[in-house]
């Protein structure tokens, strides 16, 4: 197996009495793309400022591709790009002047910072704008400057607060698709964000957050499935469906969900995918299905149950 990209151990800032961030640990694999995930005040920028050297924790360690950030934070530094949750434009400035200012932060000089402020210009699909002031773009736009900014020196891990915040619709399909293609050029991707089906469009991998701690993270389809056994099947007949909602109500096999005029959602109480094949021939004999189909749970949800576990677990009187 690859070696981690970013080894987060036991990390923990205080800002006076808050701890923002809480004694978290994980890491990231090349090729991952991870969401990071927590309500308003969850600790996630803290954390990812920490990562991208901009704030030193109170404690803990913070490894990039082998080397201590914490320790050598300027050799890391050319292996991060950040995308922060809002720039600040300075007005008069070009599109391609702003992105030339910070290859020249970066060190790049002559042709090589001409060929790769005209790089990332392309990839961000803004090339056409290089000309415009900074201050007269849409905020897709902005976003897309913001990611080329990012992407300056081609660094390996990626580490993006809240990009599609504030895009619409159209926008955010442009973003996902940049993100798509980042993936497949072999970057590291983490990604906070508040809007979770978008997350889970984006990210293989999340890590939920709350009160600074990570409550829970794993793979995307693990979590979406929660803690729930069996397999959730959507149904659907010709005309009225009392009949079919009646029979798995009756079923020690099924435990029916979710009944609507439409449909009939239930789960079956087996991973057994040869005895759910069974039980589903036998239903399609029985009765007029016209649709049948795996539903997987929103991301919200699992959040939503994940954040009242944790809740039960403060207040549950302790066994001492
Ligand atoms: P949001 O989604 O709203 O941006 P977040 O998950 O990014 O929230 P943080 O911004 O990391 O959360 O904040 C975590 C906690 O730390 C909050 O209680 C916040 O008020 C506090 N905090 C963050 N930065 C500072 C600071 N510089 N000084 C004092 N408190 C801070």
């Amino acid at each position: 197996m690859n070696s981690p990209i970013l080894q987060v151990r036991q990390l923990v800032r205080h800002f006076g009495p808050v701890r923002a961030v809480d004694d978290i640990s994980f890491e990231l694999f090349p090729g991952q793309s991870v969401g990071l995930i927590g309500a308003n005040g969850a600790g996630k920028t803290t954390a990812m400022r920490m990562l991208t050297t901009l704030d030193v924790p109170d404690s803990g360690e913070i490894i990039i591709d082998g080397i201590d950030a914490l320790k050598s934070p300027e050799k890391v530094r050319t292996l991060i790009g950040w995308m922060p949750d809002a720039i600040s434009l300075p007005p008069m400035t070009t599109v391609r002047d702003y992105i030339d200012f910070f290859a020249r932060a970066y060190g790049l000089v002559g042709d090589h910072r001409v060929s790769e402020v005209s790089r990332v210009l392309e990839f961000c699909h803004i090339t056409d704008l290089q000309n415009r002031k900074v201050t007269k773009l849409s905020k897709g736009q902005e976003q897309r400057l913001s990611l080329a900014r990012t992407l300056i020196g081609n660094p390996r891990l990626l580490i993006l607060d809240e990009p599609a915040a504030g895009l619409d619709p159209k926008a955010r399909v442009e973003f996902k698709q940049l993100v798509q293609t980042l993936l497949k050029e072999g970057k590291t991707l983490l990604i906070s964000s508040h809007i979770l089906s978008e997350l889970s469009e984006m990210c293989d991998t999340m890590i939920f957050m709350n009160d600074g701690k990570i409550i829970r993270q794993g793979n995307r389809e693990e979590l979406a499935r929660g803690e729930q056994e069996g397999t959730c099947i959507r149904l659907a007949v010709v005309g009225d469906n009392a009949g079919l909602t009646l029979h798995l109500q009756e079923s020690e096999r099924w435990k029916v969900q979710q009944v609507t005029p439409q449909s009939v959602t239930a789960l079956f109480l087996s991973d057994d995918p040869q005895k759910l094949a069974d039980e589903l021939r036998e239903l399609c004999a029985a009765f007029p299905i016209c649709e049948f189909a795996h539903c997987t749970r929103a991301l919200e949800d699992t959040f939503i149950d994940i954040l009242n576990h944790a809740a039960n677990d403060r207040t549950a009187p302790s066994a001492s």
